[in-house]
C-alpha cells in the first residue's frame, strides 16, 4: 500500500499556500509518498483559493485534493467572526473527516496527518484513529510560542486581556500590552477564546509542531521555544522551522510590466492581506498621503466593507475608484502609481526589482513574502493577529517601521507620507532596509539544501529515524 500524509488546512488561500508548499517540500524528499489534501467547500469558495487548486491539481500528480461531501447545515450567520467561523466549521466536519482518514486507509497506509492551527478540531479525531498528529503554525515562531503561552500563563492571569491594560512578558520579544494581543484572545467568554485553550492544549499533546518561518529571523523566540519557556510545566514538542513556504513563481501581468517601467527600489507596494477591506474615509486619506510622499505606490484597493460584516466575505465587487479616491488623483498620479481593483499577484510583486517597500497589514505570509524578497515593511495591522505580529516586527525583529494610529485604527495623510519618506529616503529607514535585504539573502538560504530549515528539522527528526531527512522524520511520529 501506498503511504500517504493527509493534510488538513484551513479555510483562506495564505494557510493553503503555506500546507501546499510543505506537502511539496515532503515531496521533494520523498517522491515517493503522496500527499492528499482534504478540502471543505468553503476552501474552494473564494476565487483565489478555487484558481489555485486548479493550478495544483494541473501541475502536481502527487498532491491528491480530497473533497469532503458537503454539509446539510443552515449556513452559519454571517455576523459570525471568521477564525469561528472556521473553528465551528471544522468541529462540525468531525465525523467526516473520521470517514474519510478511515476510507483513505482502506487504500493506503496514513503515515501522518497535518493539521493547520485552525483545523484543530480534527485533532481528537486523528488520536483516536492513532495516527502521528502535527500541526503547522502558519503563523510565525512567536506566534507558535503565544499559542502555547496561553494555556501555560496567559490563562492563569485574572480576567480577561479585554479588562485591564498591562505589559505581558513575552520570551524572547519585547513585551507587548494587553490589547495588542490577538483579537481573539481578548476575551475568556468568547468561542474564541474557547477555541484557542483547545488549540493550545492539543497543540502541547502533537507529534510536532511545524512552523513557517526560518532560523534567522527569529532567533531569541526559538531558542526561548528550545528551552521550554513557552511551557514551563512540561516537555516542548518537537519544533521544525521549514520557512519561508511561500509561492516563488513568475506571472505575467499588467502589474509587473507596469513596475519594469519603474526605477530600481523606488516603488511602495500596499496590499492589505486577502481579505482587508478599508473604509472610504481611510481610502481617501490614503490617496492624499500618497501624493503628499511624493513616493511612487502600487497599490491595491477594495470597496469598504459593508455595514456589520463580520470580515469573511471572499467575493469582491469591483470598487468604482472614481466614487471612491480623492477627484482627479488617477489622473494627477498616473505617471507615478497604479491602482489596481481587488487583487494582485502580491508575491510576484514584491519580488520585482523596481520595489522598495511595503505597507503591510502584518499577515505572516505577506511578512514572509517581503522577507525572502528583501522588502522592508511599515506595518499596518488591521485584524486578527495583527497587532500583535506588529510588537514583534517593529521591536522584536525590526524589519517594520510603526505608523502611528488613532485608537480605531485610522491613520492620516500626513502619518502616512512621513513614514513612506523615512521608510525609502531616510537613513533611520536605510537601517532597516540593509537588515532586510541580508534577511532576505538568509531565507533563501534556509530552504535550499543545507540550508538552516533544512538542516534544523532533519536534526530533529533524527530523533525516531536514523535515516536523515525530513520526511522519514515527520512521518514516524
Ligand atoms: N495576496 C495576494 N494578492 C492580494 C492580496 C493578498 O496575492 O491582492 C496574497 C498574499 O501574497 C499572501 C496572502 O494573500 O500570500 C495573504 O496572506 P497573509 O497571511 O499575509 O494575510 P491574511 O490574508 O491571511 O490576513
Amino acid at each position: 500500500m501506498e503511504d500517504v500524509v493527509v493534510m488538513f488546512p484551513s479555510i483562506g488561500i495564505g494557510h493553503l499556500i503555506s500546507m501546499v508548499q510543505l506537502g511539496e517540500l515532503i515531496l521533494t524528499h520523498d517522491p515517493s509518498l503522496s500527499i492528499t489534501i482534504l478540502l471543505t467547500p468553503k476552501h474552494y469558495e473564494a476565487a483565489s483559493a478555487a484558481n489555485y487548486i486548479k493550478t495544483i491539481t494541473g501541475t502536481t500528480p502527487s498532491i491528491n485534493f480530497h473533497h469532503l461531501r458537503p454539509l446539510h447545515h443552515p449556513p452559519p450567520d454571517s455576523s459570525i467572526h471568521f477564525f469561528d467561523l472556521v473553528y465551528q466549521l471544522i468541529k462540525q466536519y468531525r465525523p467526516v473527516v473520521r470517514d474519510a482518514l478511515q476510507s483513505i486507509s482502506e487504500k493506503s497506509n496514513i503515515k501522518a496527518v497535518i493539521l493547520d492551527f485552525m483545523s484543530n478540531h480534527a485533532f481528537e479525531v486523528c488520536r483516536s484513529l492513532n495516527i502521528p498528529t502535527y500541526y503547522l503554525f502558519t503563523g510565525s515562531a512567536f506566534g507558535a510560542g503565544i499559542m502555547l503561552y496561553l494555556r501555560t500563563v496567559l490563562e492563569k492571569l485574572p480576567g480577561s486581556l479585554k479588562d485591564q491594560k498591562f505589559y505581558i512578558e513575552t520570551p524572547g520579544n519585547p513585551p507587548i500590552c494587553s490589547l495588542d494581543m490577538p483579537s481573539t484572545m481578548q476575551d475568556k467568554d468568547t468561542d474564541s477564546y474557547k477555541n484557542l485553550i483547545s488549540t493550545s492544549e492539543n497543540m502541547a499533546k502533537s507529534s510536532g509542531i511545524i512552523v513557517n518561518t526560518f532560523a534567522a529571523l527569529e532567533p531569541r523566540v526559538m531558542k526561548a521555544l528550545a528551552d521550554g519557556e513557552y511551557i514551563p510545566d512540561g516537555p516542548t514538542p518537537p519544533t521544525y522551522y521549514v520557512g519561508p513556504l511561500i509561492k516563488v513563481d513568475t506571472g505575467d501581468d499588467k502589474c509587473l510590466d507596469w513596475l519594469s517601467s519603474q526605477p530600481s527600489k523606488s516603488v511602495v507596494v500596499l496590499i492589505f492581506g486577502s481579505l482587508g477591506k478599508l473604509k472610504k474615509d481611510q481610502l481617501i486619506e490614503i490617496a492624499k498621503g500618497l501624493e503628499k510622499s511624493g513616493q511612487r505606490f502600487l497599490w491595491v484597493v477594495r470597496n469598504p466593507p459593508p455595514e456589520n460584516e463580520a470580515g469573511h466575505a471572499f467575493e469582491f465587487k469591483d470598487p468604482d475608484l472614481d466614487d471612491l479616491l480623492p477627484a482627479g488623483f488617477l489622473d494627477r498620479t498616473k505617471e507615478m502609481g497604479l491602482v489596481v481593483k481587488n487583487w494582485a499577484p502580491q508575491g510576484e510583486i514584491l519580488r520585482h526589482e523596481s520595489v522598495g517597500g511595503f505597507v503591510c497589514h502584518c499577515g505572516w505570509n505577506s511578512v514572509l513574502e517581503a522577507m525572502h524578497a528583501g522588502v522592508p515593511l511599515v506595518a499596518w495591522p488591521l485584524y486578527a493577529e495583527q497587532r500583535m505580529n506588529r510588537v514583534h516586527l517593529v521591536e522584536g525583529i525590526k524589519v517594520a517601521l510603526r505608523l502611528k494610529m488613532s485608537e480605531e485604527g485610522f491613520v492620516t495623510a500626513e502619518e502616512l507620507a512621513e513614514r513612506l519618506r523615512e521608510l525609502m529616503e531616510e537613513e533611520s529607514g536605510r537601517k532597516i532596509r540593509d537588515y532586510v535585504s541580508d534577511i532576505s539573502v538568509s531565507a533563501k538560504a534556509a530552504v535550499v539544501k543545507g540550508g538552516s530549515s533544512r538542516v534544523a528539522v532533519a536534526e530533529g527528526l533524527r530523533i525516531r529515524e536514523t535515516l536523515v531527512g525530513l520526511v522519514s522524520g515527520f512521518m514516524s511520529g
